[in-house]
């Protein structure tokens, strides 16, 4: 038997489950950890087995009562994989989730198989680059048409901005990222949530999904908020440790099954040794975001109160009062270990900071148990346009913070002596 969710009548927390949530170990010689399963095909016991197993991955007939899926081909499922989802399921308390080998393959699968020609997607602004090529290219290339808002964007405004498309008839879905990368905007999760519902009608459903990559899955629940999908790199924080590329979803089974369908076509599932990985970075997701969390507001606050900083983005400096602060409350149950801030000056002197850290690494990517500084206007935001980045107070003497697990006062040194530099 695998371990169900309640122990003496209590539902146990998601951090009590990493370790041993849907994983039997009399299927595996009674080893305590899930093995690797390195293998491309599964033996079938039967022909009549393999069969029953085919009918039920092609759809030609619903799983009977007690039926479980039948593992057949690694591209289609395995074991890792599937555990793997199954943990991932508990931080949103989703019915279903699919694993992929990238977060960009988590949202190009997912956005693809959801979205037909003529459709309109409206997403948020500023969104993630790679997310942004594709939404505005290759979309485009399937007759897929966007449409963007930018976080201080009033529902009117928006809903404006989509009729003046001459495609509301075709909005199905909305996209968002929230907090945005790198200025910590937040985007109202209820306001899409209401959007939608104006723009749905009897036979059509405009889907909500969120890139829940910067807080998720500890710190914001989006689908308890009314969101229909959540996606992550897994690259970021649920991975950890810089040494692993993934992606994922989680949502409703019925959504959840004609992605996973779509990924067995597109290929584009994780392999056996990235479920793996993961599973055991699920292990500590918890205690290493939550101690994240806490070293970047001690360092957040301290970069407030340096003479050579000009402003800082995070999420426990919003003034209260004000309709961030009010989202804010609505929907992140903590900060999270994202900063940007602004040094006084350009890009000389934030390179000058940037060349002069030694404990914290100079490198794009985030979420990892090291710290990680960059220069966003050059680097991970160089694509974007130049308007458009001042429009979002990205500019050139903006650095941005992935804080890691290290002691925070000596990444506050480091910090420290590197503004010395100026
Ligand atoms: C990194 C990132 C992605 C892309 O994920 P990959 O795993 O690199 O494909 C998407 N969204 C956000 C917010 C990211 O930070």
């Amino acid at each position: 038997m695998a371990i169900s969710k309640k122990t003496n009548n209590r539902k146990m927390k998601p951090e009590s489950l990493m370790m041993s949530f849907g994983y039997k170990p009399e299927l595996s010689e009674g080893a305590v950890k899930c093995p690797i399963f390195q293998t491309s095909t599964f033996v079938f016991k039967t022909a009549e087995e393999g069969k029953s197993f085919f009918e039920v991955a092609y759809g030609k007939r619903e799983l009977r009562p007690k039926e479980v899926t039948g593992l057949i081909y690694s591209r289609i499922n395995n074991p890792d994989l599937e555990i793997l989802e199954n943990r991932l399921c508990l931080w949103d308390e989703a019915e279903d989730g699919a694993v992929f080998e990238s977060g960009m393959a988590a949202i190009s699968t997912t956005v693809l198989e959801l979205l037909k020609p003529g459709d309109l997607l409206l997403h948020s602004e500023p969104i993630y680059g790679g997310t942004d090529h594709f939404f505005k290219h290759i979309l485009l290339k399937f007759g897929i048409y966007s449409v963007a808002f930018m976080p201080t964007d009033s529902k009117e405004t928006i809903i404006k901005n989509i009729k003046a498309t001459g495609k509301a008839d075709n909005l199905a879905m909305i996209f968002i990222e929230s907090p945005a990368n790198p200025t910590n905007d937040l985007i109202d999760m209820k306001m899409c949530v209401e959007i939608a519902k104006e723009f749905s009608t009897k036979n059509k459903k405009v889907l909500t999904a969120i890139d829940n990559t910067f807080l998720g899955p500890v710190f914001s629940h989006p689908l308890k908020l009314g969101f229909d999908l959540v996606l992550y790199s897994a690259t970021k924080y649920i991975g950890g440790h810089s040494d692993v590329i993934a992606g994922a979803v989680v949502g409703p089974n019925t959504l959840i099954k004609r992605i996973k369908s779509f990924r067995s076509i597109m290929g584009t599932m994780a392999g056996p040794w990235t479920g793996w990985l993961l599973l055991r970075s699920l292990e500590t997701l918890k205690m290493r975001m939550t101690l994240q969390a806490e070293n970047a507001k001690k360092i957040a606050e301290w970069l407030n109160n340096h003479p050579k900083v000009e402003k800082v983005y995070y999420l426990s400096l919003i003034k209260k009062g004000s309709r961030q602060h009010e989202i804010y409350k609505r929907q992140c149950l903590s900060p999270g270990a994202m900063i940007s801030f602004d040094v006084k000056g350009g890009e000389k002197q934030a390179f000058k900071v940037l060349n002069a850290l030694k404990l914290i690494k100079l490198a794009v990517s985030l979420g990892s148990t090291e710290s990680l500084a960059e220069h966003p206007y050059s680097m991970t935001h160089a694509p974007v346009n130049d308007e458009l980045k001042v429009k979002m107070n990205l500019t050139e003497k903006m650095v941005r913070l992935s804080v890691g697990v290290e002691n925070y006062e000596d990444i506050i040194a480091d910090i420290d002596q590197a503004l010395a530099k100026i």
